[in-house]
């Protein structure tokens, strides 16, 4: 078994503890995954997105929906120098180890801007947006790692298929309460003892399902 104050958190980790602390405990304790070969929409255009933006122009087929969606990203956000796509960006001290993934970091003289893609069928809700995990963790592990003000940085959130996105900024009071946040949930995730399993709709898009539930799980689980 791995050792708790070892893990690197990302917002895909405490996601899933709130979701499930057996789902946690089974992937980021026990190590139990599967490999990445399902390519789903979602990441077929996140992996188009990356070439675009290390110069790589990929030909699509004209009317199809990534062929849509991809022209809309790229008029949304023509490439420059100074982007870097698939960007991982880490903080560690004494109680907490976090990573950040970002689909694309924009680097401007004392401005840093993160874009993420999401190609969602649903509009986006900028209230819970705001308060998810992924946004704390982005604006946070930013502000420790480059030097600017915390008043300089910005995360966007986009959705080709809507053409559509959503700006939040920082400044240095949301830093401030949003490392206290982030280091209690930390906290308390390492102290956890019970590991329990919480059934619910969820389920149906867990890989454990067929254990848990004794039912079918869909590939894109996995
Ligand atoms: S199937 Fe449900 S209860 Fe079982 S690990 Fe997954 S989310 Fe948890």
């Amino acid at each position: 078994m791995s050792d708790l104050q070892n893990i690197q958190f990302s917002q895909s980790s405490i996601d899933t503890y709130d979701t499930c602390r057996l789902k946690f405990k089974k992937i980021y304790i026990d190590n139990i995954k599967w490999s990445n070969d399902n390519q789903n929409f979602g990441s077929e255009f996140h992996l188009l997105a990356q070439r675009y933006y290390i110069g790589i122009n990929e030909e699509l087929e004209q009317g199809r929906e990534d062929y849509i969606l991809f022209n809309n990203l790229k008029k949304f956000l023509k490439r420059e120098e100074n982007m870097y796509p698939e960007y991982n960006i880490r903080y560690k001290d004494t109680q907490m180890s976090l990573i950040a993934k970002v689909d694309l970091i924009r680097i401007e003289k004392e401005k840093i801007t993160v874009y993420d893609w999401k190609t969602s069928k649903s509009k986006f809700d900028k209230s819970k947006i705001e308060k998810s995990y992924q946004t704390k963790i982005y604006l946070h592990n930013i502000a420790e790692k480059f030097d600017v003000s915390p008043n300089n940085i910005s995360l966007i959130y986009y959705n080709p298929r809507f053409d559509n996105y959503i700006k939040i900024d920082y400044n240095a009071t949301d830093h401030k309460y949003n490392k206290i946040e982030l280091k209690d949930k930390i906290v308390s995730i390492i102290n956890e003892k019970k590991f329990n399993q919480k059934i619910g709709k969820h389920c149906s898009f867990c890989q454990f399902n067929s254990i848990c539930n004794q039912e079918f799980i869909s590939v894109d689980c996995l």
